[in-house]
Formats: C-alpha cells, sequence, structure tokens
C-alpha cells in the first residue's frame, strides 16, 4: 500500500470506517481561514489512496466555530469518543492531531482509547499507531507542546493587553458619546445631538435619582436614546432606540462616563460543566483603574455619587426592607434626618397602632455593620407634630422662595429638553437635504435608482415634518402644563400651605414632597427630651425642643385635654370648624388620626357636651321661620335684613343651617331700620332672660 511503508494498516482497519474531524476554533477563522478548512478536507483523499472508499468516510465538522480549550460543549469531538470507543473508527484524521484535543486530559483519554479500540491516527505529518509505544510517546509529546503553544499565545497575548491597560493605551471599543481621535486619544463624540442626550440623561437621573425614573422621563418627552451597532453589515453606524432600564443602569455604571479608563472589571470562570461566566469585582480587585485619563460627561465625584445612589435604591427594594413599605410609608421625614449623636442617615421603621402605620427614626447603619446594639431610636408621632407645626408657622415668608424655584426648576427642565428636540429635527432636515442631493445627482436615465432615491428623499421628509409636528404639540402640552395648572398648584402650595398640609385628603407622599421642598435636614439628638435642628433650605436654622414622647398608655388614658378644647369650641364653631382649628394646632385624636366633623362629633356626644344648636339657643337664637313668623314678615325679608346687615347668623351644623340673632348695640342703623332693630333687640332679650345662658367664651384663632 502507497504511503504505508511500516505496513501499519491492516485489513481489520480498512473494514471499520474513517472518522475525519474538521474544526476550527473560532467563527473568524471559519469565514477567514478557508484554506485550512480545505486543507483539513482534502486529507480525506489521503484516506482514499490508504484504502478506504468513499463511502467509508465519515466527516465530522460540528465543532467549527468551537474553541479547543475544552471538550465540554464539543459534541463532535464526544462523537468522535463514542466511535472510537465502540470500535467503528479504524483511523481518526485531523489536520495537526494536536488540534484534536487542545486540552492535555481530552488528548491522552483519545489516545488510551484509540490504543485499546485499535484505531490508528493521521496528520499531515504522519501516520500513528497508538498502541506502538514510540507513535504513543511522539502523540503524546504533540499534545503536550500544543497545549503549552496555547498557554504561552495566550499569556503572551493577555500580558501585552495588560500591560497596554496598564498603561491605559488599550484601544477597546468605546461606549456611545465617545470617539478616538485622529492622534488615538478618546474625545467627546462631535455630534451634538449625541453629547446633548447624554448629558441629558446623567442630569436626569441627578434629578430623579433612579434610572426607572429617568427612563420614564425619556419615555415621556418621546425622546430616543443613541446607539452604535457595533457589528455586522451596519457596524459603526448610530441608530436611535427607545432608552431602556439595563441600558441605563449600564451607562451609570460605567466608569468612562467620569473620564475614567479602567480594565479588569470581571473575571472569568469555567462552569464544571463546560461555559464561561463572569463575575463582577469590587473595585479594588480590578486590574487597572486610571481616574481622568480622558474627558467625560459627568465628574468622578458625581460618578461615586450615583453608584451610591443606585446602591441605595437596590437596598430598598431589597428582602430586607421590604418588611415596611419602602417609599409611600408615611414617614415624614423619611430620607432627611440625620442622627445627632454620630452623624448617620436615619432609617424609618414603623410600627401599628390600631390600623395605622407609625414611624420611629432609628440610627442602625453602624449597628448592622459591625453588629453593635442601635446607635438611638427615636419615636416619629410627636416629632413629627411638632415639625408641621413649625413649618406651619414658617412657611409663609419661604412660601414664594419655593414657589419661585420650583417654577424655574420647570422652565430649566422644558428647555433643556426643547433643545434636545431642535437638534433631532436639525438632524432629520439635514439627512432630508442629503437625500435630496442624492437624487438630484442620480442619472435621470437610471430609472430605479432614481426611483429607489426619490422614494428615501420623501421619507426622510415625511419623518422630518412628523418630528416638528410632534414637537409643536409637546411645546403647545408643556406651556399649557406650565402656564395654567402648574403655575396655580405653585401658587396654591405658597398660598394656601396650612390647608394643603391640613387637607386629609392630601396624600402622605405629598406631605413629604412638601416637607423635602422646605426642609434640607433635621438632626435628632435623644437624651431627656428630643432635641431637632431643623436646617431649612435656604441655610436658616431652627431647633425645637420636645419634652420625653407621653406613653401610649398616658395618651389613652387622658383625652381631657383634646373634650377641653372641644367643649370651649363648640359655643362658636362647628364640627368640620373645630377639626380644622385644632388639626391646625397639631392635634390629633387618642389613635393618633387626624380629627375629622365625624371625630369631634363622637367627642361631643361620648362625653355628653351640650350640642352647638342647643347652645345657640340658649342665647336666644332664632331660626328663619320663628323670625319671620314673629316680626310678620316674610322670610325673604328676613334673608333681605341679614344681607341688610341688621342680623348675625350663625352656622350650626355643616349644612349650612344658621341661626339669627340681632347684630350688637355697638352696630350703627341707618334711620329707617331704627325702630326695627328696637324690637328685634327686645326680642332677643325676653329670651335671653328665660334661659340660662352660659359665660361666652372668646376663642381667637
Ligand atoms: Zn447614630
Amino acid at each position: 500500500m502507497m504511503n504505508d511503508p511500516q505496513g501499519k494498516i491492516k485489513s481489520q482497519h480498512l473494514r471499520r470506517n474513517a472518522y475525519l474531524y474538521v474544526r476550527q476554533s473560532t467563527l473568524r477563522q471559519v469565514l477567514e481561514n478557508s484554506e485550512s478548512t480545505e486543507r483539513q478536507y482534502a486529507l480525506r483523499q489521503r484516506a482514499i489512496q490508504l484504502g478506504w472508499s468513499q463511502e467509508q468516510i465519515v466527516v465530522i465538522d460540528n465543532d467549527l466555530g468551537q474553541s479547543g480549550a475544552s471538550a465540554a460543549d464539543r459534541l463532535g469531538f464526544q462523537k468522535l469518543v463514542a466511535e472510537v470507543g465502540m470500535a467503528h473508527a479504524g483511523i481518526v484524521m485531523g489536520l495537526e492531531v494536536s488540534r484534536l484535543a487542545r486540552n492535555s486530559a481530552d488528548w491522552h483519554r483519545l489516545l488510551e482509547m484509540c490504543a485499546l479500540a485499535d484505531t490508528l491516527i493521521l496528520d499531515e505529518d504522519g501516520l500513528y499507531d497508538p498502541a506502538h509505544f514510540n507513535d504513543r510517546l511522539l502523540l503524546g509529546l504533540k499534545g503536550t507542546m500544543s497545549e503549552a503553544e496555547l498557554h504561552v499565545l495566550k499569556t503572551r497575548l493577555q500580558g501585552g493587553i495588560v500591560n497596554k491597560a496598564r498603561r491605559g493605551e488599550l484601544l477597546g471599543p468605546l461606549p456611545i458619546g465617545f470617539v478616538y481621535g485622529s492622534d488615538g486619544k478618546v474625545q467627546l463624540d462631535p455630534d451634538r445631538q449625541v453629547q446633548e442626550s447624554l448629558r441629558v440623561f446623567f442630569e436626569t437621573f441627578q434629578r430623579t435619582g433612579s434610572a426607572m425614573a429617568t427612563v420614564k422621563a425619556f419615555r415621556e418627552q418621546e425622546l430616543s436614546f443613541p446607539h452604535r451597532v457595533h457589528g455586522g453589515i451596519n457596524k459603526g453606524e448610530l441608530v436611535w432606540k427607545a432608552l431602556v432600564h439595563s441600558r441605563a443602569l449600564w451607562l451609570l455604571h460605567n466608569p468612562r462616563y467620569a473620564g475614567a479608563f479602567f480594565y479588569g472589571r470581571t473575571r472569568q470562570r469555567h462552569n464544571p460543566h463546560g461555559g464561561i461566566r463572569f463575575q463582577k469585582l469590587p473595585r479594588e480587585e480590578w486590574t487597572v483603574f486610571i481616574p481622568e485619563a480622558h474627558v467625560g460627561y459627568i465628574c468622578l465625584e458625581q460618578f461615586e455619587e450615583n453608584q451610591k445612589r443606585l446602591l441605595e435604591n437596590a437596598q430598598n427594594q431589597g428582602a430586607d426592607r421590604k418588611k415596611s413599605s419602602p417609599r409611600e410609608g408615611p414617614a415624614l421625614l423619611q430620607g432627611i434626618v440625620l442622627c445627632g449623636k454620630c452623624g448617620n442617615r436615619m432609617g424609618v421603621r414603623y410600627h401599628r397602632i390600631r390600623e395605622r402605620l407609625v414611624p420611629d427614626y432609628v440610627c442602625q447603619r453602624d449597628g448592622i455593620e459591625r453588629a453593635e446594639p442601635i446607635c438611638q431610636s427615636i419615636p416619629g408621632g410627636g416629632l413629627e407634630l411638632a415639625i408641621a407645626a413649625l413649618l406651619l408657622e414658617t412657611v409663609t415668608p419661604l412660601a414664594l422662595e419655593v414657589a419661585l424655584s420650583v417654577e424655574e426648576e420647570l422652565r430649566r427642565r422644558s428647555s433643556e429638553v426643547e433643545g434636545l428636540r431642535q437638534k433631532h429635527i436639525e438632524r432629520l432636515r439635514y439627512e432630508a437635504d442629503l437625500a435630496r442631493r442624492r437624487y438630484m445627482q442620480v442619472d435621470p436615465d437610471n430609472r430605479l435608482v432614481a426611483d429607489e432615491l426619490e422614494g428615501h428623499w420623501n421619507e426622510k421628509l415625511r419623518a422630518h415634518k412628523e418630528a416638528v409636528e410632534a414637537m409643536e404639540e409637546q411645546r403647545r402640552a408643556q406651556v399649557q402644563a406650565l402656564s395654567q395648572e402648574k403655575r396655580e398648584q405653585i401658587m396654591a402650595l405658597a398660598k394656601d400651605f396650612p390647608k394643603l398640609w391640613n387637607d386629609p385628603r392630601t396624600p402622605s407622599r405629598e406631605r413629604k414632597r412638601m416637607v423635602r421642598l422646605l426642609v434640607e435636614d433635621v438632626t435628632l439628638i435623644k437624651d431627656h427630651g428630643i432635641t431637632a435642628h431643623v436646617r431649612f433650605k435656604g441655610g436658616t436654622t431652627q431647633t425645637i425642643a420636645l419634652p420625653p414622647a407621653p406613653s401610649i398608655g398616658e395618651l389613652r388614658k387622658n383625652p381631657a385635654h383634646l373634650v377641653g378644647e372641644v367643649d370651649r369650641l363648640l359655643d362658636n364653631y362647628t364640627h368640620s370648624q373645630i377639626a380644622a382649628i385644632l388639626t391646625h394646632k397639631g392635634m390629633r385624636t387618642v389613635d393618633e388620626a387626624p380629627l375629622s366633623r365625624l371625630s369631634i362629633r363622637h367627642i361631643q356626644q361620648a362625653y355628653g357636651l351640650v350640642p352647638r344648636y342647643d347652645r345657640l339657643r340658649n342665647r336666644g337664637m332664632l331660626n328663619l321661620l320663628e323670625l319671620s313668623e314673629q316680626l310678620g314678615v316674610s322670610r325673604a325679608t328676613v334673608k333681605n335684613w341679614n344681607q341688610a346687615g341688621l342680623l348675625r347668623s350663625h352656622l350650626y351644623n355643616d349644612r349650612n343651617d344658621c341661626l339669627f340673632e340681632p347684630m350688637g348695640d355697638e352696630t350703627p342703623v341707618k334711620g329707617k331700620h331704627k325702630g326695627l332693630m328696637a324690637s328685634l333687640r327686645q326680642m332677643r332679650l325676653s329670651r335671653k332672660n328665660s334661659s340660662q345662658q352660659p359665660d361666652e367664651v372668646q376663642y381667637e384663632v
């Protein structure tokens, strides 16, 4: 037989199949290095020369594009081993046999099996019988060399890469918003729209403090976000897509936007079953981190701040926080309380009193970190009332400032977005112009091309028109929102702060928002009582001292103060008025619920207080019907007199029902009504004498 001078090939080999194993490590090799593939297939010819027939040759090429580093994912290699093990293979062929397996263990196992199953091995250099000691030694060496070669190659490449990275000169793909200049230095993308988009992105995050809110803001403004295509036929092209949450997080976590160069942020791990897993490393373990390596969109401090913010957000969503409601909770001062003992931010913990969540402010960050007892814990109920009272007192001089700053912020925001949108329109117009020029340049005889270019031009024109319309629409909506609703809301906040604050319909979220508009932070110290230093946004500070909070039991047993107040106010006010007055003074029910018309009625009835109607009757007041009958005039006339100021009306319930009495002596009366006035007063006096009149209580709100 030709090519087999040593006579290794026996008839039992030729009876079995010949297996040709074809592999290229990467897809790129498969695409570009077709010559090697051809050489591998050429081995087929050698097998035929050696005596195998065409039909006996089995080609295994499942592993094209798979790395040879491990056999685990390589189905083709596994199939080959199986065929050898079942003694179906007379010969195994590969371009370089060492390529069959680049992992020594795999390779030696294959050799062992080939020896046992009496299978020959063939490569471009020669023919081997693994059962022969010399051949086996040579094959073993080839495998070892091959593995060593791979290792050296890898180390050299990796070493070069790391060295370059250490100098900050490794030119990897850049994230969107950066390009390499002609000098190889990183610079901001010259495309203004891309730059603006990133600036707006980071500013929005800074303002909203959450990636989700940022994505939402982009969606609401219908802004798209730039994206550079990294592969395929459109490689390098800029596309505009909607911003998504994962991308927002990726951008926020990427230090390059702060101008820092980094390398080795992740570590590769081989899974036991093959495949690779990427593990994120903490900053200290990164191979390279060079701050201020190039220009950026934010400063490094801002970047660190963002990381902290994202971490906090993540912790808010974490399992350990889920027990208490994280953000919608009623704690007024959540997030702005500082511990006066250690300086850490204090957290909120809720406990439940009759279906109501009552906050406690707790300093436990260090406690958790070092497993120590908590630093201090302060009951929130009384504190919040005191802060609310302080705000109600202070808000007037601050009101205008707040209103103005809010409005300023809104205006700035809308102009920012407007600029970005303008840029988008400019780009679309530029593209339309470009399409038009292309259309004009084409030879008119070339119908097909001209038609296509015309269609393209039309498409661009339409996109431009739509964008302009969208902008007009948004602008209209925005101006409206600013001029009417928002302005009114803001002015209302400034004017009606106490009313808004006390309105039970105002959600606690809104109250929190109002507090945040006004207060920078609150520092709390607990010794005998509680001292709270409140720092307002303008920089002024106020200190309030609270007596030690009464225990819940004490409050339950001792509602006398509240009952006394209600009793006093019933002389002059209706239930809902009393509720408003007492709430304004910072009072609540014994259960710490806000006071309402019904709770005042409940107190009045439960403690047997004289109803307001009876009090007014006792003071000699008459209703409309009684007055009109006694005076012999129509009810309309009585109403007229009331309006003319001859009578004084008193609400006695919350349905606008009144009782009437004549005006006091001090009121000057015009000549025409003098006689009438005298008889009215007479009437009241006679009534007054017939009943006991309780002492008049003066109460000024
Ligand atoms: Zn503390």
